[in-house]
């Protein structure tokens, strides 16, 4: 098994629930998709070496829409990254996933239309998606909630939308219809991206509300809707970084029983000889060992 190396996709209440505060090393990294959304935080977490992503930047600079997701998931591959587990606030669609509790998606729908969706805009690659988050590293979370403080759900189908508006009520009842159980703005294109980099990727979603779908309590005034999310995002992301802390050492110990690390085996379509060489330079970090030697 190549070396563990986990990426952590986050923000700055994961930043601070996983004690990250003056640790480790800040690094950036150049590539062909742009600067990544902030530096990155090299460090080591349990004993496993990490690699901690501001996804929206220090400061939350970067709306859902336009965070940098393709040079954040290429610059961690550059950096020997195995694995990411991705971290993201979500409404509820569902009575039974309440606020503050923690949910591991298995599946997407993808509402996203106005953001780069692939690395491979110069070269066909069609990798398959059907489970588009990792099974390893699922069961790995599933395997170390048990003793989680709060009800893990291990299966739930994420739809992710544009924004920057969270849903009306009709698009929230729509995707409750569609099998919807949580909606949000960021696993895509985030997951596909970190197939198409040969990455095992998970995602721990943290619901803070129930979307539009069910109207808000009599008698709740707007106001006090803004300290309740910010109370219950520290309280979800605490909860989230307990759970992650007890899967590093798993991840690093759980030998992978998923394609993930295989995903482009069978799916470069382009003939190789025919990739321009600026091309396979530029892409060299994701193709580089499925083109003949002195091709690239
Ligand atoms: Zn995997």
């Amino acid at each position: 098994m190549a070396a563990v190396k986990v990426g952590i996709i986050g923000g700055q209440a994961l930043y601070q629930a996983l004690g990250l505060q003056g640790r480790g090393e800040h690094l950036s990294v150049e590539t062909p998709f742009g600067p990544h959304s902030a530096p990155f935080i090299a460090t080591e977490l349990d004993g496993v070496p990490i690699v901690f992503v501001f996804r929206h930047g220090q400061g939350h600079v970067h709306n859902a829409t336009r965070a940098p997701y393709r040079a954040n998931l290429f610059a961690l591959k550059s950096l020997g990254v195995t694995h990411v587990i991705a971290t993201g606030t979500v409404g509820s669609l569902r009575d039974a996933i309440q606020p503050l509790h923690l949910a591991l998606p298995d599946q997407v729908i993808d509402r996203t239309y106005r953001r780069p969706c692939t690395f491979y805009d110069d070269v066909a690659v069609h990798v398959e998606l059907a489970q588009p988050f990792c099974a390893t590293l699922r069961q790995t979370l599933i395997d170390a909630a048990p003793r989680s403080d709060t009800e893990v759900h291990s299966s739930a189908t994420y739809v992710c939308i544009e924004g920057p508006s969270l849903s009306t009520q009709a698009e929230s009842q729509l995707y409750r219809t569609w099998g919807g159980d949580l909606v949000g703005l960021t696993a895509m294109p985030e997951a596909r991206l970190a197939r198409e980099a040969e990455l095992h990727y998970a995602l721990i979603a943290l619901p803070t509300d129930h979307d539009s779908w069910r109207s808000q309590p009599a008698g709740q005034e707007p106001e006090a809707l803004l300290p309740q999310f910010t109370q219950r995002l520290d309280a979800v992301t605490a909860h989230g970084a307990a759970l992650l802390r007890r899967a590093l050492p798993r991840i690093a110990s759980t030998p992978t029983a998923c394609r993930c690390a295989s995903a482009l085996a069978l799916a470069i379509f382009t003939d190789r000889t025919r990739i321009p060489a600026e091309v396979k330079s530029r892409l060299r970090p994701l193709l580089g060992r499925y083109l003949p030697s002195g091709l690239v």
